[in-house]
């Protein structure tokens, strides 16, 4: 069984050892693997993910350390990056690890502990489980619900607990211990001897992660979004480097947004609602002008029409108005008091026709559509009295509606 370096000491970031075994690449695994006598490369697990780095040969060969996964019997596989030769059982190699991907690790993960323990210290909300993500890490609690208030102070309880400086140990102690402790989350009964991870007068975890030494090198806990999950509540937070980088990121688009309303920046959210009324008055303004345009030339074609077998017939096409517009044209021709037929049409992309009658007039707009955009290959439908369809591009609409006013005998 592989020696875990990383086990008592977490800052180990160079070490020397020998191949053990060497596992071919597989179906699942294009890599090849090696297993080593002793390792401080963390593999996948309990939430943290695995280190990367190199292993180097005595000949100078530097192999770089791509994944590393436990395996269910318990064993610690790096996957190598193709290599021109590969390594053999027995060879001397060194190991390095990627000291800022570790630090990283630690931070997200001490956190992680120090987060859990201050949601059950502040309010008896349990951690079910853990996930670090390439961008934030989440914890998902055991709550239906948490308050912005409770975001907020758990944050600032989880802080002052990195602000202190508690130290953070490694313990090693034997099942039946851990079980008279009354430790929450006990890992599975495979092992007799539990490593314990204990901060200072908050908690103590069962766990195999890599830690810091005191909180003080978690830097800072910074609390995001919360959402409703199966299991219960999932926070998502980040710490030390990833906080800094993440609020700087938050304050680079407020920036440009408070910038974009020559604000400043909390004056944004207001900026912003206010812009959103203002689009919303204008949007209602323009929609009551449209709608008087619509109804004045409605009724200036109904007038310029004279009438035959006791009914107008109008025929529109517009260039410049769209669909929605032709067919408010063609609603408003078809409500004014005297028996009209509007075979109207908008040219502008998508192009649409619409077939409207004065309601219960004698013809049937549903089925002359269908009768006319046959002809063209267009799709449409409607009742006797709308019908609504769109024409393939480049078809001659003012044609398709002379067409139409021929067929019902106009
Ligand atoms: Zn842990």
């Amino acid at each position: 069984m592989t020696t875990r370096l990383y086990y008592n000491d977490p800052e180990l970031y160079e070490f020397k050892t020998i191949v053990q075994e060497v596992v071919a690449p597989s179906a699942e695994q294009l890599r090849p693997g090696v297993v080593l006598e002793a390792t401080a490369f963390y593999p996948t697990s309990g939430g943290q993910v695995h280190d990367t780095g190199w292993l180097t040969t005595d000949t100078n060969e530097r192999l770089r350390v791509a994944e590393v996964s436990e395996t269910e019997s318990g064993k610690i596989v790096h996957y190598l990056e193709a290599s021109v030769r590969p390594l053999t059982a027995g060879t001397a190699v060194r190991g390095s690890i990627d000291r800022e991907r570790r630090r990283d690790h630690m931070q997200q993960h001490s956190g992680q502990h120090v987060l859990s323990a201050v949601f059950v210290d502040l309010y008896q909300m349990p951690t079910v489980s853990f996930h670090m993500g390439d961008e934030y890490c989440s914890i998902d609690l055991e709550t239906p619900s948490l308050k912005s208030e409770q975001v907020v102070g758990a944050e600032k309880r989880a802080n002052e607990i990195l602000f202190e400086n508690r130290p953070v140990r490694i313990r090693f102690i034997s099942r039946a211990e851990a079980e008279k402790m009354g430790l929450r989350k006990l890992p599975p009964a495979e092992r007799d001897e539990l490593r314990l991870i204990e901060i200072a007068d908050i908690d103590v975890s069962a766990c195999g992660g890599t830690h810091v030494a005191a909180t003080g090198q978690i830097g800072s806990i910074l609390l995001r979004k919360t959402e409703r999950v199966k299991q219960g509540t999932r926070v998502e937070f980040v710490c030390g480097d990833r906080a800094v980088r993440m609020a700087r990121r938050d304050y680079t688009a407020l920036s440009e947004a408070a910038a974009l309303f020559s604000a400043q920046l909390w004056d944004v959210p207001a900026q912003i609602r206010k812009s959103f009324d203002e689009s919303k008055l204008l949007r209602r303004q323009k929609d009551d002008a449209l709608e008087q345009l619509v109804e004045a030339m409605a009724l200036d074609a109904l007038n310029k029409q004279p009438g035959t077998n006791g009914r107008k017939v109008i025929v529109q096409s517009f260039a410049d108005r769209d669909t929605s517009f032709a067919k408010l044209f063609a609603q408003k021709a078809t409500r004014a008091g005297v028996p009209v037929i509007a075979l109207v049409a908008s040219t502008v992309d998508p192009p649409g026709v619409i077939f409207a009658q004065t309601p219960g007039g004698s013809a049937d707009m549903g089925s002359l559509l269908k009768q006319i955009l046959a002809t063209v290959g267009g799709r449409g439908g409607g009742t006797r009295d709308f019908a609504q369809g769109g024409v393939p591009a480049g078809c001659d609409v003012a044609q398709l509606l002379r067409q139409a006013a021929g067929t019902i005998g106009a």
